[in-house]
């Protein structure tokens, strides 16, 4: 009874989703006339890899037209966000300013200066940065880029900067790079935060974003927020210009700059930025035209939806009164004094609302999962197109600030001690038989008791997880669940559920530790990825000790001798050497990062004069004994 495509909405599914149309401001339809202002070219041409492969092709949305209803197996508030997320191209968002959106998940904004351009945030991949660029010296100007701001630390607007600029031109104080937060604070996060947990969130991000799933209206129709999570080139260079007050202004090429500095919020180092000359502000991802995750399903540190508000409150309060027009890294702007305030304030408010309403209940001793199916938006928030949840939702959203506030536990002793899925599953099983427990699961989807179908096919297909047909059950589930969430991410965790019980683990090859950011790493930050590849059990009786001298860290002296230690199940690090060394490696960061992770790769690397030892190279065999080589590409949907 296995398929392999997805099975058709169900009638109740259907109807859920047109139920759904009844709630929905579809009246408003000015973010369409929007979307479309200022177009310049739209996008015709894929982003392409150097070997001619795809990342992304704009045809791949040609199956979501304009002016249709959402087909039944999408909910008709995605489907709308979806239609408007398929156009992209260059854009004048006010004379002077100009964006390329939609041809990645992120978009580049680029002001014109008198002899030079600003670019604000780079897009996600070297080619999409690139392309973006030719867009702009096509049709806007070719004066040189003069300076780079990235808004905050996430890839998706720091890892298109080698297709806007040259490093060269950076290494050499001729453009600088604006960035939020110390240089070392946003190197530690924005390679850190990626990288140190990168295996875990590319495998999650996969369900997340959908990038498992093929296009089309029983699959992939938006990730909400951009077009779809492709597998560009990632690059990265430091900022070189770092803002760390609110109120620090730049001058670059005429153009005035000045910086409310917002961290702990979308991102740990984030910034809004206002135009005065232009009346043009952005509060990068901190208002948008989707309400965001206050945790990401992916997974990345719960961030603080108080800190939403206040800085969004605060942007208000410096330059409500003059501005103009609101761009933002994703979606489309926001023009006139009125819309703008309206915007950023009715986003505050959904932020303060979901926290504050979160901490009550929190406070009369509900869990999370009690709150979260509580807590709705008053229609004054809800019914404004971009609250609504295209990114965050607001049930994973107030799960997230009781975790920020209170931590892992919900408080109530039961799931203080639980156990694992498998043995529940097991014992579940045990109690009342599979084959009981699939005729609920099918007696529930009869009736399209979706979520209660799943929780109760979970049990059968972790404790059997051969059995096809409890998984083919599970995936009708799933599948119905996803065709019937407004969220984007939603559809894509369900969908991938549906699809990786049929078919198996998959892997789109979507990695976060691209070559750039770990060679860009701070060298502690690079021991602590070390570190979490230590397999703690074989490494309990482990005594091994390493020196280490980096020969090309010349920026930071300090950073050049480094020794490291493994005992008692933990990698330890500090800069200087040790007191008493027993093997020493010397050569470029690029070499001590391979044999780091790879140790088998050093005598490649001695080959080639890329590294050098001196004393007991055994160290190296002991350090390479007690590493985790663990799969990436990890079931979740099975055990
Ligand atoms: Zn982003």
């Amino acid at each position: 009874m296995s398929h392999v495509h997805p099975l058709p909405p169900t009638p109740q599914t259907a109807a859920a989703n047109r139920e759904a149309l009844e709630h929905l401001p579809m009246h408003d339809v000015d973010d369409f006339a929007d979307a479309a202002r200022g177009l310049i070219a739209p996008l015709t041409e894929a982003v392409l890899h150097a070997d001619g492969t795809p990342i992304f092709d704009p045809s791949w949305f040609d199956f979501i037209e304009d002016d249709t209803p959402a087909p039944d197996s999408v909910h008709p508030s995605l489907w709308r966000q979806a239609q408007l997320m398929k156009r992209g191209g260059l854009y004048e968002v006010v004379a002077g300013l100009y964006q390329v959106r939609n041809n990645d998940i992120g978009d580049l904004t680029v002001i014109e200066g008198d002899d030079g351009l600003v670019v604000i945030d780079c897009t996600t991949g070297i080619e999409s940065g690139a392309q973006a660029m030719r867009m702009i010296r096509e049709h806007v100007s070719d004066k040189p880029v003069a300076a780079v701001v990235y808004t905050h630390t996430h890839a998706d607007h720091y890892g298109g900067v080698k297709g806007v600029v040259d490093p060269a031109d950076v290494a050499s104080g001729r453009v600088p790079i604006i960035a939020p937060g110390t240089v070392r604070s946003f190197d530690r996060f924005a390679i850190g935060e990626n990288v140190v947990a990168g295996a875990a969130m590319a495998r999650r991000a996969q369900y997340a974003f959908g990038s498992l799933l093929p296009y089309g209206e029983r699959g992939f129709v938006t990730c909400g927020i951009g077009n779809a999570l492709g597998n560009p080139t990632i690059s990265y260079i430091s900022p070189t210009d770092p803002i760390t007050r609110t109120g620090e202004r730049r001058t670059i090429a005429g153009i005035e700059l000045e910086f409310l500095y917002a961290p702990d919020t979308e991102a740990p180092e984030n910034m809004h930025v206002w135009i005065p000359q232009l009346g043009a502000l952005t509060c990068a991802e901190n208002a948008n035209h989707a309400l965001h995750n206050i945790q990401t399903l992916r997974g990345a540190r719960t961030r603080d939806a108080r800190n939403f508000a206040r800085f969004l409150d605060e942007t208000l309060e410096r330059w409500g009164d003059e501005a103009a027009v609101h761009f933002g890294p994703h979606t489309w702007p926001v023009w006139g004094n009125a819309s703008v305030t309206e915007f950023i304030g009715s986003q505050r408010d959904t932020y303060k609302f979901i926290h504050d309403q979160a901490l009550r209940f929190a406070n009369k001793g509900w869990t999370p999962l009690e709150a979260a199916e509580e807590i709705e938006l008053p229609p004054a928030l809800s019914q404004r197109w971009y609250n609504r949840g295209y990114h965050g939702t607001v049930h994973h959203d107030v799960r997230a600030v009781y975790t920020k506030e209170l931590g892992m536990w919900d408080g109530d002793p039961v799931s203080l001690n639980p156990h694992t899925p498998v043995e529940t599953a097991r014992r579940y099983v045990q109690l009342v038989g599979a084959e009981r427990l699939m005729e609920e699961g099918r007696r529930a989807l009869e009736q399209a008791d979706y979520r209660w179908a799943t929780q109760v096919l979970h049990h059968v297909v972790f404790a059997e997880p051969e059995n096809t047909e409890a998984k083919e059950l599970a995936a009708r589930a799933y599948e119905q669940l996803g065709y019937q969430a407004e969220g984007p991410q939603w559809r894509g965790v369900m969908l991938t559920a549906a699809l990786e019980l049929r078919t198996g683990v998959r892997s789109s090859g979507l990695t976060s530790a691209s070559d750039d950011s770990i060679n860009a790493m701070p060298v502690d930050i690079l021991f602590d990825y070390a570190a979490v590849h230590v397999d703690g059990r074989k490494a309990a009786d482990a005594d091994v000790l390493i020196d280490i001298a980096l020969t090309d860290q010349h920026d930071d002296p300090h950073d050049e001798r480094w020794h490291f230690w493994v005992r008692r199940g933990v990698l330890n690090a500090r800069r200087g050497p040790s007191p008493s060394p027993r093997l020493s490696l010397s050569g470029p960061k690029a070499s001590l990062v391979a044999v780091l992770l790879d140790p088998a790769s050093a005598g490649a690397l001695v080959d080639a004069g890329a590294l050098m030892l001196t004393g007991d190279p055994s160290e190296l065999d002991a350090y390479a004994a007690l590493l985790d080589s663990a799969d990436p590409v990890f079931p979740i949907v099975t055990p």
